[in-house]
């Protein structure tokens, strides 16, 4: 799922570029090397992708791992995957990783190191000195980080009234259906169903 934030402040960035940084500075990622054998997906050319990138092998391994579902480990210079993927799925994710963690937003160079300010890490770059924080962009973190389950109880602020006259609070992501309430009502309410981003509630005191 795009950040259209992060976008849209990536697409400012690239046209503040004088053109000559652009044509002589451009960095690319070294493309992947793949071949299958049997189930598995060898990338031939890992180490020389991760010293391209300036980054931990174990960091773009775990990346990889997450973003492919797949397990897999690295093997001298080759990263060795227990699945079976082309090597467009590969170098997409190489280039999200480099967006990500690489390459910086300002300059566009891949000149950077990444610094962990509390919790936050933050890619910051040594050609121009910008930084920036990293933003992972993954739909499966949204999953992850569900923020309401069925069965649990919530202390939720009633802000609107749905068109069948149930109250609707927000939580995260989520609308949540209460019957019996009313507008600006703070009750507590346990959550009996959810459906994407809907969850249906009853009052939990009455
Ligand atoms: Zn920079």
């Amino acid at each position: 799922m795009p950040d259209d934030d992060y976008l849209s402040l990536l697409g400012r960035a690239k046209e503040k570029l004088p053109e000559t940084i652009e044509k002589h500075e451009r960095f690319t990622v070294p493309e992947a090397d793949v071949f299958q054998e049997g189930k598995t997906t060898v990338v031939r050319n890992f180490g020389a992708i991760v010293d391209a990138l300036r980054r931990d092998p174990d960091h773009l391994l775990h990346y990889l791992l997450r973003e492919l579902g797949t397990p897999g480990q690295v093997e001298g210079q080759r990263l060795v995957l227990k699945s079976k993927f082309s090597p467009a799925q590969l170098n997409e994710r190489i280039v999200n990783y480099t967006d990500t963690f690489v390459l910086c937003s300002e300059c566009g160079r891949p000149d950077t190191h990444i610094n962990k300010e509390g919790r936050i890490q933050v890619l910051e770059c040594e050609a121009c000195g910008a930084h920036r924080p990293v933003r992972v962009r993954r739909a499966a973190r949204v999953e992850e980080k569900a923020a309401l389950r069925e069965g649990e109880a919530y202390d939720v602020i009633i802000e609107d009234m749905g068109r069948k006259g149930d109250g609707m609070a927000r939580v995260d992501r989520y609308i949540i259906y209460v019957p019996g309430v009313s507008k600006g009502a703070q009750v507590k309410v346990r959550i009996q169903k959810i459906s994407g981003n809907v969850a249906f509630a009853v009052l939990e005191n009455s």
